[in-house]
């Protein structure tokens, strides 16, 4: 018997290409509640990031644990059945967030990752944002921008 039923993964199936998902929303709810100016969905940067922050440089991917395979993450299993399947798609999108990843590098911009479990306590996020956008190469002035 698969683990998952069948609603669950239809569920799941139908979230990797879904827009503005529950963890999207929360991302750019902390964003905006921080002053970050975030524009969403930015077709002109490599691998169409979730957020592009461009007083940052910064791209950042709200990404789903179970598709992104989050490392040590309990939503990151491998369903029972279908092993092979569901190992190859995994393989899949790792390669193409690698892939992202190396093309964002060599364009210079900044990357964040933020994953679809660190979206849950909205408190613990905005101090991860703000802690990994203090460390990207800031293209404001020395004063720089309130992150509190
Ligand atoms: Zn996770």
């Amino acid at each position: 018997m698969d683990t998952l039923t069948k609603i669950h993964r239809s569920w799941n199936m139908s979230r990797i290409r879904e827009k503005n998902t529950l963890p999207e929303r929360t991302v750019k709810k902390s964003l905006h509640f921080m002053n970050y100016k975030a524009k969403a969905h930015m077709r002109s940067i490599q691998g169409h990031p979730d957020f592009f922050l461009k007083d940052y440089n910064t791209a950042i991917f709200v990404h789903g644990c179970f598709w992104h395979r989050h490392k040590g993450c309990k939503f990151a299993y491998t369903p029972k059945s279908r092993t092979v399947f569901w190992k190859e798609k995994f393989k899949r999108n790792i390669l193409r967030d690698r892939t992202v990843a190396r093309l964002l590098r060599k364009a210079g911009i900044a990357r964040i990752t933020i994953w679809e479990c660190q979206t849950k306590d909205a408190e613990k996020l905005r101090l991860r944002l703000a802690r990994l956008l203090a460390r990207t190469p800031s293209l404001l002035s020395a004063k720089g921008h309130a992150v509190s």
